[in-house]
């Protein structure tokens, strides 16, 4: 039989755990669909060793409820993997969450029914559930990208991915460990997997621009002082861009008028301070070329001083623009280069040639390994939305929709499949921004639009082409005046071999939140509203 909902929603990640809440506090009747066995999306699948956020942990968290800020309390500036899935866990006890959330079950097809104007969705558990909306928060990093490298299945030791790492032990040491990728998840792995393995490798394709995070504990008086106005922070982050670093805010000037000792104590002071503080330096690091040299080359003189090794320090310098790639945050990244038992392999021209039963070769070397770890990302923003098939207006299917890239509004909902939303789906700030805000200003959006919907009477909501039209065109543009694109990066879909390159986040978070309000408030401009 089939199951009568109001709202679907898919993914059980920090988005789709608060769209359940807010939801089902405007008493609608909501189901959640999870591929895991439990809650935390990104913090349920990444568990391979040193994975921590890189957002502050006291702006890493939910702003929709007092009680919960005030009641938590986190050990560390940056927290580690566990105490964040810990959390996102005491989130789903204490809001009531498990149990309208089916675990283990994966959505694997999705059909709107013009007739009824409702959405069909079918699981690989056999669910079959008819709701009148369709809300994906099925997370822009989630969907795990394992190259597709010659004879990979043939390697007799064990191959893992950052991304999928197993929930049980593994116990890496006495072993010849080989790391593919050095972007953000390996940057955090390799210092920690580096310190219990006999010998490890690195295969680099392209090297990463990181700051260290200078992770420590937080102090209780640092807490207190936070919680005595935590929703003033809160406030005074979303008003950033990016929705966070309100504490240690951003420079105002711009790089180039500035003395070049002027430019270097703040570059030091900011590299003190770690993580996105450094990107805040100055303004125009994302945008002008000289300027974000200036960066770069701070970086890579920063690097020439840690690592002992002029060959090594050189291979790991990068040479593409600062922050076009998600710039990385670290602890011991580099010192870990000089370890003896700490190899870096340049594959920038050659690749992965193959994986044997033994090992990995490269560069007509074989390396022999007991363990291989894929830290080699995901197919971002889109690909866990194109994996499952959905299909709106006359059948169409969401992957043709967005064979050319994606095609939406707002980032939140595609032309042609009415009632559908995307949280922090392609087009929207998202991954530039702290995601727990993005996710939740989406989240609260829709819950109005929902409510505006019934309360005068409407049943079905959808974009139209020419809005999703110009919305890409608007993407463009701004990303146009950066320096985002400038480089291969997953925010163009180059790192998925065939994807088609368009830059898909939206850089410039706080202006976005009051077109998507100024939306609204026109009766939602940009949308077909029907009864
Ligand atoms: P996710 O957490 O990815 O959850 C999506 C869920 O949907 C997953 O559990 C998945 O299993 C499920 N799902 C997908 N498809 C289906 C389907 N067809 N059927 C059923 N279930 C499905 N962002 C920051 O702002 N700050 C950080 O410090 C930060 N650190 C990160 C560290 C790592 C290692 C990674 C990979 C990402 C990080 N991010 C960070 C980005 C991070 O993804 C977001 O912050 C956030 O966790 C995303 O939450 P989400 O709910 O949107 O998606
Ligand atoms: P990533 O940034 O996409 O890095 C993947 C790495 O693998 C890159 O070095 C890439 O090289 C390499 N690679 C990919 N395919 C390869 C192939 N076929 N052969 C050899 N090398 C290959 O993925 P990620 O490190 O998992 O991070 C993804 C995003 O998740 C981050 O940007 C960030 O937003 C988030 N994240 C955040 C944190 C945090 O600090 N909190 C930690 C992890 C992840 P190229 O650069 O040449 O493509």
């Amino acid at each position: 039989m089939v199951e009568e909902l109001d709202v679907v929603v898919v993914g059980a990640g920090l988005g789709g755990m608060y769209a359940l809440h807010r939801f089902r506090g405007d008493g609608l009747r909501v189901v959640v669909f999870e591929t895991g066995d439990d809650v935390g999306g990104t913090w349920y699948w990444n568990r391979y060793p040193g994975a921590r956020c890189d957002v502050e942990s006291v702006e890493y968290s939910y702003g929709f409820s007092e009680e919960l800020e005030q009641e938590w309390e986190w050990t560390e500036r940056y927290a580690g993997q566990p105490e964040i899935l810990c959390y996102l866990q005491h989130v789903a006890s204490r809001f009531d969450l498990y149990r309208d959330i089916r675990f283990e079950t994966r959505v694997t097809e999705a059909v709107f029914d013009e007739a009824g104007a409702r959405w069909r969705v079918r699981t690989d558990r056999g669910d079959d559930v008819s709701a009148q909306f369709l809300v994906m928060a099925t997370g822009c990093l989630s969907s795990a990208n394992l190259p597709n490298i010659d004879g990979i299945g043939d390697f007799r030791g064990l191959v893992l991915h950052t991304g999928r790492w197993p929930r049980e032990e593994v116990d890496l040491s006495a072993t010849r460990v080989g790391v593919v990728g050095t972007g953000s998840s390996a940057i955090q792995a390799i210092p920690v997997i580096a310190e219990v393995a006999a010998d490890l490798t690195v295969f680099q394709r392209t090297a990463s621009y990181t700051v260290p995070a200078w992770n420590r504990a937080l102090t209780p008086e640092e807490v207190a002082e936070i919680k005595a106005d935590y929703q003033g922070l809160r406030a005074r982050n979303r008003a950033m861009p990016g929705a966070l670093g309100s504490r240690w805010s951003f420079n105002d000037q711009s790089a180039l008028e500035v003395t070049d000792e002027e430019r270097e104590a703040e570059f030091e002071k900011r590299w003190a301070i770690g993580g996105f503080a450094f990107v805040g330096a100055f303004k125009d690091t994302s945008t002008d070329p000289k300027a974000n040299f200036y960066a770069a080359e701070f970086v890579r003189r920063k690097i020439r001083e840690i690592v002992h090794d002029p060959a090594t320090a050189e291979l790991l310098s990068p040479r593409h623009t600062i922050s076009c790639k998600r710039i990385c945050l670290d602890t011991n990244y580099y010192e870990t280069f000089n370890r003896p038992n700490v190899h870096l392999v340049d594959i920038s021209s050659t690749g992965i040639e193959r994986v044997t039963a033994t090992g990995i070769v490269a560069g007509a070397t074989a390396y022999e390994l007991d363990v291989i770890v894929f830290a080699t990302g995901f197919d971002a923003m889109t690909g866990s939305l194109t994996r499952i098939d959905a299909k709106g207006r006359q059948g169409q299917s969401l992957k043709d929709a967005w064979a050319a890239g994606p095609v939406n509004y707002l980032g939140l909902s595609v032309p042609g499949f009415p009632n559908l939303f995307t949280l922090t789906g392609p087009g929207s700030p998202s991954v530039l921004a702290n995601m727990f805000v993005a996710n939740e200003q989406h989240v609260d959006w829709v819950a109005d639009c929902m409510r505006y919907l019934r309360t005068k009477g409407f049943r079905t909501i959808e974009a139209t082409e020419g809005a999703a039209e110009d919305w890409v065109a608007h993407v463009n543009e701004v990303a146009g005046r950066t320096l985002y694109p400038s480089c291969n990066s997953w925010y163009l879909g180059a790192n998925i071999p065939g994807k088609t390159r368009v830059f898909m986040p939206l850089p410039g978070f706080p202006a976005y939140v009051e077109r998507c309000d100024d939306v609204a408030a026109r009766g939602y401009e940009g949308f077909v509203l029907a009864s």
